[in-house]
């Protein structure tokens, strides 16, 4: 792909989107809230965690504690006892209790509403602060995530690995309102057709629009590919159900405002 301007790669980016838009219009979060604090207890649990667990785990713990209060008024053992089926329960009821106590005690029991309020609590990153800010409250937020920061380099978007610089990279590519949409979409082709090992770039509905930076001739060496040697139609990509996620390892945001 010859060397693009800023604008050139602002509109590959914008038909980036467009076509994934088109290709997955079902993508959406995959994990089961109906409320803000829900959203964020939901999020806090799916790290190194798939969504369909905690998707199973989360409507006994939702009638259980309905407010912030009732989080912070429960033991650290009773919330392990609520999510020991989910990866890291301990840790994550530690710091359930933690961020529910300064929810109440900093922000009378409601989910703050910028993402960096979200960040200063305990278990909750600057991805997901960004992840609850955008679906909670509409924030305008591009998180990344390990899907997100493989594709916006295999895209050619950014060469950044740090994903506070890859979020930085991609929100000078599109306007704010399409940044929480394009991280979903993102997300939803990352886990069905660019895969981290064997992308199906034979599948694939961005491949035109793809340099594949980073992507090696062993990596393309998937069943797509066989397919498309042997002379055989090429297969057309495949509507799936919502994957599940696994969460990339929380990472915070490298300085914190205090
Ligand atoms: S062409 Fe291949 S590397 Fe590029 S986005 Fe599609 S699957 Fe990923």
């Amino acid at each position: 792909m010859p060397k693009e301007s800023h604008e050139q790669k602002a509109a590959r980016t914008a038909r980036i989107i467009d076509a994934l838009e088109e290709e997955i219009p079902e993508a959406r979060i995959a994990l089961d809230s109906t409320n803000d604090l829900e959203l964020l207890v939901s999020v806090m649990l799916s790290a190194q965690t798939m969504d369909s667990l905690v998707n199973k785990v989360t409507p006994a713990l939702f009638a259980k504690y309905r407010t912030a209060q009732a989080y912070a008024d429960a033991s650290e053992e009773e919330l392990q006892q609520a999510i020991s089926r989910i990866g890291l329960f301990r840790n994550k009821a530690k710091n359930l209790k933690a961020a529910m106590t300064i929810i109440v005690r900093d922000h009378g029991g409601q989910i703050p509403r910028t993402r960096e309020a979200l960040n200063e609590l305990p278990g909750v990153g600057w991805k997901t602060a960004g992840v609850v800010a955008y679906h909670a409250f509409g924030t305008p937020a591009f998180p990344v995530d390990t899907h997100v920061g493989r594709l916006s380099r295999r895209l050619g978007l950014t060469s950044q690995e740090d994903p506070a610089k890859v979020e930085e990279d991609l929100q000078k590519l599109l306007p704010p309102e399409r940044w929480g949409r394009a991280h979903q979409l993102i997300i939803w082709h990352g886990r069905r057709t660019c895969h981290a090992q064997r992308p199906q770039c034979d599948a694939c509905v961005i491949e035109k629009e793809c340099p594949r930076v980073g992507v090696t001739l062993s990596d393309l060496k998937s069943p797509a590919s066989a397919t498309k040697r042997a002379g055989r139609s090429r297969p057309a990509p495949k509507r799936r159900s919502a994957p599940s996620r696994k969460a990339s390892p929380k990472r915070k945001r490298p300085t914190k405002a205090r």
